[in-house]
């Protein structure tokens, strides 16, 4: 081995087969969607292994969610005859959750430290405001989330920041209050999981150097949209500074498309890509330009539109595929006509194309565009599933029967008593509560502690309900998760409470889903009575603390300083407790995993169901058949973004990593009219829809009759200018096009058209037809032009006239 030519590399290209097995030395991979990136990660990774140039414990791969991790997981053991499940490949939340669970000593978090959510996280700071009496008129909770966010995404705890004013001393005041009451309940935030993950790295010595000694070979898919913390952090584990020179023993290979920057409004910065290749020295950058997953149609189409783009680093993509079908554009009166229309083109692809309907995606610009989507998808018969929204696990339920699950593990966590002290309703009332936070503030102790030191009858319920979570925890020692789930849901009332709500029977679904999770969850990961599943060849072969190896066992650098702090390199991390060899509590587990998941999933998975998500879930996913819908100007390009030219960049990029999602079909759709927020809006289509190449596109051209009598199918023609949303339809009713789709319309144009014919396009100059295609609106010539090469275009929409 090691030469470079093992199965597994072949039909990749010359540059990506470069990229893939580089050797030493750092590098950017800076190529468009599609051309083979995540694809070159991966089998760089399975090439690592193979080739025995690294250990599975000594690779470091960031993906960008949790569903990246595990196709790529997935993907490596299809390719190699390995168990992959110890590797540190995971989202950056994920692997710094990995290393704080191994160091919670050193990281100052007790052992069981749980994760709030965004949800939780805005609670908490609720409940902090209540408590310090903020005036939210003047500081809204939510902004102060979003700062203290802020703050630990670059980096700064609250010593750090440099308050400018009056207003800013209070928030920065107010953060720290908000940390130290995390601290004292255990929990930490999704900002907190890297910045502390990134402090342990910085001020333990020996920690830091174990990890940069044992990650030789690290790798970062979607470079261009971390922010500066997550690239700090990197720079922690791959070297230090010595004399002013950045020193580094290991690879660090980031990969990304500063046209898919799409995250800069959470403080993404596409600097990071400019930063490392100075900082880190890189001396080899490589560009992937052929893409394979889309048709040029498709692919052009994106082309075009990223080009009205300022400040690229410039990269072009082709594609040896052909055209394939145009892109079709529709514009429908109404946003139930045009979810009315999607849901019928929906049903042809899977009944006359044979789509699978999970090889389906819509996508959205805003999470509130999903709702009409999934009533006409739901009324159709056809299954759908909603990834972001509202996710599994955050639902009010799941959310109220996990919290019953954190006090078992952590009576002292607030933010979970406050959520169920009164849930099911047990009479405890607001005064009651506030009280309670008095009595904990007061005496500087928990809502649990302060209980017994209220009086009355209030103090009597209080009481009650923790006695009752206490007899719970004792009730469950020792009992399987499933059975303490199960339990819980019984004796917290829960199930007692939706059965007697109106509409609970879904809710008890869910909670029946929540069992189901937890069951899958105890399965995979290897839980269950015969705790550890993996056989200890294995184990050692991974790495894993207690299997009796030496460093040089397990693959790290033989130079590696001899550690006293233990190797968190479980098999599971959070299985096993590193310091003492025990097994961590599934339950702790699972609530870890739930609040990590909440962002990509819904319990149930493998159905074949149509994909319903906004475009920024949507990163690095592909699709036979995706849908973009609600192209207007005020929803996408979006209205908070189109006041700068930053702004309506990063609306551009959006919409550059929609279109690039698509393999085969490409629908956009633009609707004059739409209810949002209980207000119906008149639309002037997407200026995104004329930025794209004419002869790539079809124009479906909705004959809705009393739409105004001037608007023929070409009245929406590219180029056309935007068809007005003006006069013509005040005194139609909004959904009298319902149902169905409007038929095409069937009579012969008269575009004359023929091949052999010499043709004049005002773009293109004049081409020779080779072939025609079609009848009716479907009608399309393929056209050679001398100076363009040969096109197909739509006779509807392209301007030919026979010369
Ligand atoms: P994005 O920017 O959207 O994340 P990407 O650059 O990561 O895209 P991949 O998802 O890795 O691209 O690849 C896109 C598709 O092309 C995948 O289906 C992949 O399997 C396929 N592909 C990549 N390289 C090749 C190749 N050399 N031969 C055939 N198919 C390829
Ligand atoms: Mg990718």
């Amino acid at each position: 081995a090691g030469d470079g030519h093992l199965p597994l590399l072949n039909g990749l290209n010359d540059e990506q087969l470069a990229a893939a097995t580089l050797e030493g030395g750092h590098a950017l991979i800076l190529a468009g969607a599609g051309s083979g990136k995540t694809r070159v990660l991966t089998t760089r990774i399975a090439w690592l292994l193979q080739t025995g140039r690294a250990t599975p414990g000594g690779i470091l791969a960031v993906t960008f969610t949790n569903k990246a991790a595990k196709e790529m997981l997935s993907r490596l053991s299809t390719m190699l005859p390995i168990n992959v499940r110890g590797m540190w490949i995971g989202t950056f939340h994920g692997l710094c959750n990995r290393m704080l669970r191994a160091h919670y000593k050193s990281a100052n978090l007790p052992q069981a430290f749980q994760i709030l959510d965004t949800q939780d996280q805005l609670s908490a700071v609720k409940r902090l405001c209540k408590q310090f009496q903020v005036d939210e008129e003047a500081l809204p909770p939510k902004q102060l989330q979003y700062f203290i966010s802020g703050c630990k995404e670059e980096g700064l705890r609250p010593s750090d920041v440099q308050a400018r004013d009056t207003a800013e001393r209070k928030k920065v005041e107010l953060y720290q209050l908000y940390e130290e009451q995390c601290l004292r309940e255990g929990v930490v935030d999704f900002g907190e999981l890297m910045l502390r993950s990134y402090e342990l790295l910085r001020d333990n010595l020996p920690i830091r150097q174990h990890y940069q000694h044992r990650f030789r070979h690290m790798m970062v898919d979607e470079f261009q949209d971390t922010n500066r913390l997550q690239y700090l952090w990197l720079k922690q584990l791959a070297g230090d500074m010595v004399a002013g020179q950045f020193q580094s023993h290991s690879s660090v290979i980031a990969v990304g498309d500063d046209d898919q920057s799409i995250y800069a409004f959470r403080g993404a910065r596409v600097g990071n890509m400019q930063d490392f290749v100075r900082e880190f020295d890189v001396r080899q950058q490589i560009k992937l330009e052929q893409n394979y997953r889309s048709y040029s149609n498709i692919l052009d189409s994106a082309n075009a539109l990223i080009s009205h783009n300022s400040n690229r680093l410039g990269k072009n993509l082709r594609t040896d595929q052909g055209p394939g079908e145009p892109v079709r554009v529709s514009e429908s009166a109404t946003d139930m006509a045009e979810a009315q229309w999607m849901v019928e083109e929906i049903k042809s692809l899977v009944k006359s194309d044979g789509f699978a309907r999970s090889e389906i995606a819509v996508l959205y610009r805003s999470n509130a565009q999903s709702r009409i989507l999934e009533t006409s998808l739901f009324n159709a018969g056809v299954a759908y599933r909603v990834y972001g929204g509202l996710r599994f696990f955050e639902r009010a339920e799941i959310k109220h029967a996990l919290a019953y699950l954190r006090l078992l593990e952590n009576p002292h966590d607030d933010t979970s008593f406050m959520r169920v002290v009164n849930f099911p309703p047990r009479g405890i009332g607001a005064r009651t509560t506030e009280q309670l936070q008095e009595g904990a503030q007061a005496a500087g102790c928990s809502l649990y502690d302060a209980v017994t030191a209220v009086a009355g009858k209030a103090g009597t319920k209080l009481q009650a309900f923790v006695a009752m979570v206490d007899v719970l925890r004792e009730e469950t020692q020792g009992k399987t998760l499933r059975e303490t789930i199960e339990r819980m849901l019984v004796v917290s009332g829960l199930i007692e409470h939706y059965q007697s709500e109106k509409e609970g029977a879904d809710r008890i679904d869910n909670l029946g889903e929540l069992v189901t999770a937890a069951e899958s969850f105890v399965t995979q990961e290897g839980f269950g009575k015969d705790a550890v599943a993996i056989p200890l060849d294995e184990q050692q072969a991974m790495g894993v603390p207690g299997s009796g190896q030496s460093p040089v066992s397990q693959g790290l650098d033989p130079d590696a300083p001899a550690l006293d702090i233990q190797l968190p390199d479980a098999a599971n991390p959070a299985m096993v407790n590193p310091d003492t060899g025990e097994t961590l509590s599934p339950l702790v587990a699972f609530l870890t995993h739930a609040a990590l998941e909440a962002g990509d999933n819904q319990a149930q998975a493998g159905q074949d169901a149509v994909q319903l998500m906004t475009v920024h879930a949507s990163k690095g996913l592909e699709f036979d058949a995706v849908f973009i819908g609600g192209l207007e100007e005020g929803l996408f390009p979006h209205e908070n973004a189109m006041t700068d030219t930053g702004g309506l960049e990063e609306e551009r990029r959006l919409m550059y990593v929609a279109i690039t999602r698509a393999r085969k079909r490409l629908y956009l759709s633009t609707s004059q009219t739409r209810m949002l927020h209980g207000t119906t809006r008149y639309n002037v289509r997407s200026r995104f829809l004329d930025e794209l190449p004419e002869e790539a596109l079809k124009w479906l051209s909705p004959k809705h009759s009393g739409f105004g009598s001037g608007m023929g199918s070409l009245a929406y023609g590219g180029g056309a200018g935007r068809a007005s949303s003006g006069g013509g339809y005040g005194d139609a009713a909004p959904n009298m096009w319902g149902k169905t789709p409007v038929p095409a319309q069937k009579a012969e144009p008269a575009h004359g058209i023929k091949k052999g014919a010499n043709v004049f396009h005002n773009k293109f100059g004049e081409g020779k037809v080779l072939a025609v295609e079609g009848t009716g609106d479907d009608a399309r010539a393929q056209v050679n032009f001398p100076r363009h090469g040969t096109k197909w275009l739509a006779l509807s929409v392209a301007k030919l006239t026979v010369v």
